[in-house]
C-alpha cells in the first residue's frame, strides 16, 4: 500500500508530504550542525591564532629583558675587571693570570677573557689553553676595539687563529693618568656550551615543533636549533628587518624554508641584538582538528537524537493528512471511505478531518438513498423485480434452497375499471401490507409488476411455504379494504433446488401454478409439480 503510494507519487514527480517535512528537517538540522563547526573552528582559529602569536611574543620579551639584564651583569664584570687592572698595574703575570681565571669562572659569561695591552699584545688569556698569549691580535673585532678605545660588541665572526664562531666584547682600560693602556675583552663561542645556553637551555626546539632564534645586529644569527646556521645572514626576512630597526611585535611570517610561522620577537637594547620566538602553523592546524572533533563527539548524538525525535514529529504532523489523502484517492472506487473518527492535536489537520468526514457523510447518506431508491418499488415500499432476480440468483448460485410464490390479484382490471386506477393502487399498497405483515424476518417481498408479487421463503420446505401462502391469501380475502368489496389472489408455489435447478425455470414452474389456480376458479394456492 506505501510502497505503491510512493511508485505513483514517483511517476508523477511528486513528494509526499512526510518526505518532505523529513527531508526538510534533515537539511536544516544537517546545515545548523554544518554552520555551528564552520562558525566554531573559525573563531577557534582566530584565538588560536592570538594566543600563540601573544604567548611567543611575550617569550621573545621575557627572553630579551633577560638578555638585556645578562649582557648588562658582564658589560660591568668587564669593567670593573678593567677598573681593577688600571688600579693594579703593572701587575705580576701570575696575579693576573688568577685574577683572570676567577672572573672566568666566578661568572661564566664568557668563554675567555683576555687583557691585551696598547701595541695589540695579548698579555695574559684565560684560559690559557687558548694559546695566544704573546701574540699580537689580529682578528677585525679585536683590532677595532683597540682602536675604538671605548666599550665594544663584535658581530658575529670566525676567529682566523681558533676557528670559532665568536661574539667579542671588550672594555678600555686607562691608567690613573687617563692613559689609553688597552683593553679587557670576554669571548663567547657561539657553537659550544656558553652562557647563552646555559640561560635558555640546548632545548631550543619544542616538542610542536616551535623554537626561537637570536640575531645580532648586523642580521647574523648568532642562536638558533641548527647550529649550522649560526653566522648566517637573514636580515632579509621581514621580521629580522623590524628587530634590526628596534622594534618588537608580532606576525605571521614566512621562514627560510618557507614554512608559515607565527612569530614574536623583541629587540634587546644593551646589545642590539633580536630574539624570535616562532611557532609553524601546522600545530593550530592540529589543535583546530581535535577542537573539531571533539565538538563532532559532544555534538553528534544530541542532534542525531533531535533529528530521530523532529523526524518522528513530522511523521506524526503528516499522518492525519496522508489518512485523508487515501481516502480521498479511494473515492469512487470502492463503497463510500469514512476518514477515522479521530480528533488531531494540529488544528488544520483536525478541522479537514472533520469537514472531510462531513462531506462524505453527506455524500454518503445520497447514495444510500438512490442505492435504497434503485433498489424500492415506490408504490408499496417492497423491494423491486431487480432486487428481488439478484436475491434469487445469488441463492441458486449458493445452492441455498428456498421456496417461491408468485401471487396476482384476481381480477384487478375490473377492480380499475370500476373504482379508478388510483383505488386500485390503493388495493395494490393494501396487499402489500398483508404480505410484509404475515412473512418471517429473513423473507424477501417483492412487486414484481402491476399486480403480480413475490416471496422469497429461505429455508422454507414446501409445506412451510403453502401454509405461508394459504395465510397470505386468507388473510387477504378476510382482510376488509376501503371499497368494502372482497379482493382475492391466487398463487403460485415452486421450491429450489427439489423441483428446478435453475432461477429461470423455477419461476416458469410457479407461474405455471398460477395460471393453473386462475384457471381453477382462483382464490386458491397451486403447487408446481
Ligand atoms: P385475472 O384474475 O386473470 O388476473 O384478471 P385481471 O383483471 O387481474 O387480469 P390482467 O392481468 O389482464 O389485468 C391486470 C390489470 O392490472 C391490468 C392493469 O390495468 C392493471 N394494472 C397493472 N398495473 C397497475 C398499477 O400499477 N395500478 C393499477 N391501479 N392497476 C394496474
Ligand atoms: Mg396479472
Ligand atoms: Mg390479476
Amino acid at each position: 500500500m506505501a510502497a505503491a503510494r510512493v511508485m505513483q507519487a514517483w511517476r508523477k514527480r511528486q513528494i509526499s508530504l512526510a518526505t518532505l517535512l523529513t527531508g526538510l528537517v534533515s537539511i536544516s538540522v544537517l546545515l545548523m550542525l554544518t554552520i555551528l563547526l564552520f562558525a566554531s573552528y573559525q573563531s577557534k582559529k582566530q584565538s588560536l591564532y592570538e594566543t600563540t602569536l601573544t604567548l611567543n611574543l611575550s617569550t621573545a620579551s621575557n627572553m630579551s629583558k633577560t638578555m638585556d639584564s645578562l649582557f648588562k651583569s658582564m658589560r660591568s664584570s668587564l669593567k670593573n675587571a678593567a677598573h681593577f687592572y688600571s688600579l693594579n698595574r703593572p701587575m705580576l703575570p701570575e696575579d693576573s693570570e688568577k685574577y683572570l681565571d676567577l672572573i672566568r669562572n666566578s661568572s661564566n659569561y664568557f668563554n675567555s677573557i683576555a687583557v691585551v695591552d696598547e701595541t695589540g699584545m695579548i698579555s695574559m688569556i684565560s684560559p690559557k689553553s687558548v694559546g695566544t698569549a704573546g701574540k699580537q691580535v689580529s682578528t677585525v673585532a679585536t683590532k677595532k676595539a683597540l682602536e675604538l678605545q671605548k666599550p665594544f660588541i663584535s658581530e658575529p665572526y670566525m676567529s682566523a687563529t681558533t676557528k670559532r664562531l665568536i661574539v667579542f666584547i671588550s672594555e678600555p682600560i686607562f691608567d690613573s693618568d687617563g692613559v689609553y693602556r688597552g683593553f679587557i675583552g670576554g669571548t663567547i663561542y657561539l657553537q659550544e656550551n656558553n652562557i647563552l645556553n646555559m640561560i635558555y637551555g640546548n632545548e631550543i626546539l619544542h616538542d610542536n615543533g616551535s623554537y626561537f632564534y637570536v640575531v645580532g645586529s648586523d642580521g647574523k644569527l648568532i642562536y638558533h636549533p641548527d647550529k649550522n646556521r649560526i653566522a648566517t645572514d637573514i636580515h632579509q626576512l621581514p621580521i629580522v628587518h623590524k628587530l634590526l630597526q628596534g622594534k618588537s611585535g608580532y606576525e605571521l611570517t614566512v621562514n627560510i624554508k618557507g614554512i608559515t610561522q607565527l612569530a614574536g620577537y623583541s629587540y634587546v637594547p644593551e646589545n642590539q641584538w633580536g630574539i624570535a620566538v616562532l611557532s609553524p602553523i601546522s600545530i593550530i592546524k592540529e589543535q583546530l582538528n581535535s577542537h573539531l572533533m571533539a565538538i563532532l563527539w559532544y555534538t553528534l548524538v544530541p542532534f542525531i537524537l533531535l533529528m530521530l525525535v523532529t523526524i518522528w514529529f513530522a511523521r506524526r504532523l503528516a499522518k492525519p493528512f496522508v489518512e485523508l489523502a487515501d481516502v480521498v484517492s479511494s473515492i469512487g472506487k470502492e463503497t463510500v471511505p469514512l476518514p477515522p473518527e479521530r480528533h488531531h492535536w494540529n488544528r488544520e489537520a483536525d478541522l479537514l478531518t472533520k469537514t472531510l468526514r462531513l462531506a462524505m457523510d453527506g455524500i454518503k447518506a445520497q447514495t444510500d438513498q438512490l442505492t435504497q431508491a434503485a433498489m424500492t418499488d415506490p408504490l408499496t415500499g417492497l423491494s423491486n423485480r431487480r432486487t428481488m432476480e439478484d436475491i434469487m440468483n445469488r441463492w441458486t448460485e449458493e445452492q441455498k434452497p428456498y421456496a417461491l410464490l408468485i401471487l396476482d390479484i384476481d381480477r384487478f382490471k375490473l377492480i380499475n375499471d370500476t373504482f379508478g386506477h388510483q383505488e386500485g393502487d390503493r388495493v395494490l399498497r393494501h396487499l402489500a401490507d398483508i404480505v410484509k405483515q404475515s412473512v418471517n424476518p429473513g423473507d424477501v417481498c417483492s412487486r414484481y409488476g402491476g399486480e403480480e408479487f413475490v416471496v422469497l421463503l429461505p429455508h422454507a420446505a414446501v409445506k412451510e411455504a403453502f401454509a405461508m401462502a394459504e395465510r397470505i391469501r386468507m388473510t387477504m380475502e378476510e382482510s376488509d379494504n376501503h371499497l368494502g368489496q372482497r379482493v382475492t389472489i391466487s398463487l403460485g408455489l415452486a421450491h429450489f433446488p427439489t423441483q428446478s435447478v435453475t432461477a429461470k425455470a423455477l419461476f416458469l414452474l410457479a407461474d405455471q401454478a398460477l395460471y393453473k389456480a386462475k384457471h381453477q376458479g382462483r382464490n386458491q394456492t397451486v403447487i408446481a409439480n
